[in-house]
């Protein structure tokens, strides 16, 4: 476990800090790639990766350069003036994401409640929806972030209870129920907000055929389909983003986390010009959105996605992976899933609790972290090797 030098960390960090979080205890204090050093010198394999933020690996060497040089022109004006960066990072957004117009933000709470803001307005004026009514439909076990909006409808009784009360006008119905989704559309619904695998809830990859139904839906009835791609875009599941699997191009995505390459808050809403028009002037914004730094970072995360074909590379890596757990999976595993490098292991309740074996991974040193009681998450940097791959399998092995 912590060695004392570590425990000195531990001990000041839980002092003087809220405990929002129940981390493994490990002191992280350098990274490169998809290695982290602890603060006695040890070496661990990042399984994490910042929950999907650090998806080129850590310190890429181009965004650092990129950030470097960034730093030493220009890093904030607001958006009260213009900088000769916005324009050029929201077209490459664009393009990835093939939509037409972004709107940027810092973290992905902002950019789900961009989104909110955005298809609310929208139905309000293009739909004609009497003032205030406008409804969302959301999923169970959804996570789309921590402000007060969102967590009052989310589904987990440790996200939302005590922070009351909640915003009204959304509708939650179960993940992976297209005809639920019929059902629960009013006159008054504006959106469908969901993820495209329901990462925190413990990789929750829906049926086949599931985005490109409710896709369906949504067109047929008038209302918007937005993705939250927070977690699973920017190629992490195989594809830029995971709606691409099905072909179910929604109106609206949601995009944050690697969009910072692991280095800094960097989140954006795509749509369509026709929907993003909604907003003008004075309507929405946010200090730091759309600021110079984030932009050559956030344009150095897309480069080097595309460029080290980071995709194609998850989808490879994480058929071996997958089949390789399947190879080692002995009677405490109920399940493995996930797509590309997006996967976890679910363990029996008998088999103990994931804590337990993340710990456990944690002294092999793999970094993976648990989540909901039984679900292990393994979502490595997506620059790891074939060879790396094995090293967390032979760990793996030997904690099962
Ligand atoms: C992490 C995450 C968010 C919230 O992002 P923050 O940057 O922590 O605000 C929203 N939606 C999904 C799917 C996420 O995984």
């Amino acid at each position: 476990m912590a060695g004392k030098n570590a425990k000195h960390f531990i001990d000041l960090e839980n002092r003087y800090t809220a405990h929002g979080y129940h981390p493994i205890p490990v002191v992280i204090s350098r990274a490169k790639g998809v290695w982290v050093w602890d603060t006695e010198g040890r070496k661990y394999l990042d399984c994490l990766s910042a929950y999907s933020a650090v998806n080129q690996g850590h310190l890429h060497p181009r965004i650092i350069k990129a950030m470097r040089e960034q730093a030493s022109r220009l890093t904030l004006t607001s958006r009260a003036f213009h900088n000769d960066l916005l324009g050029a990072f929201m077209k490459k957004l664009c393009r990835v994401s093939r939509m037409e117009m972004a709107l940027p933000m810092n973290t992905g709470a902002e950019a789900v409640e961009t989104a909110i803001k955005v298809a609310r307005k929208w139905g309000y004026e293009r739909k004609g929806i009497t003032r205030n009514k406008a409804e969302i439909i959301v999923c169970s076990e959804n996570f789309h972030g921590r402000t007060t909006t969102i967590v009052g409808f989310s589904t987990d009784p440790d996200a939302n209870t005590g922070f009351g009360p909640f915003s009204p006008g959304f509708k939650i119905i179960p993940y992976n129920d297209p005809a639920a989704l019929k059902k629960a559309i009013t006159k008054n619904t504006v959106a469908f907000l969901v993820e495209p695998i329901q990462g925190e809830a413990g990789v929750n990859v829906p049926d086949d055929g599931y985005l490109r139904k409710i896709r369906d839906i949504c067109t047929r009835r008038g209302i918007l389909l937005i993705f939250d791609e927070i977690q699973t875009g920017l190629c992490r599941t195989g594809r830029m983003f995971a709606w691409m699997h099905e072909n179910a191009k929604p109106d609206m995505v949601t995009i944050g986390k690697a969009l910072g390459g692991g280095v800094m808050p960097v989140s954006a809403v795509v749509s369509s010009r026709d929907i993003m028009s909604v907003i003008t002037p004075g309507t929405h914004g946010s200090t730091f959105g759309g600021n110079p730094l984030a932009c050559a970072v956030g344009s150095a995360s897309l480069d080097v996605l595309i460029d080290e074909k980071l995709g194609p590379r998850a989808t490879r890596l994480g058929k071996l992976f997958r089949k390789r757990l399947h190879g080692i999976a002995n009677e405490k595993v109920v399940e493995i899933r996930g797509r590309g490098l997006l996967n976890a292991i679910e363990l029996k309740q008998s088999a103990g609790t994931a804590r337990e074996y993340t710990e456990r991974l944690m002294k092999l040193g793999v970094l993976a972290k648990d989540t909901h009681g039984q679900t292990i998450r393994f979502a490595p940097p997506l620059v790891i090797t074939e060879k790396q791959i094995e090293w967390i399998i032979g760990r793996v092995k030997k904690v099962l």
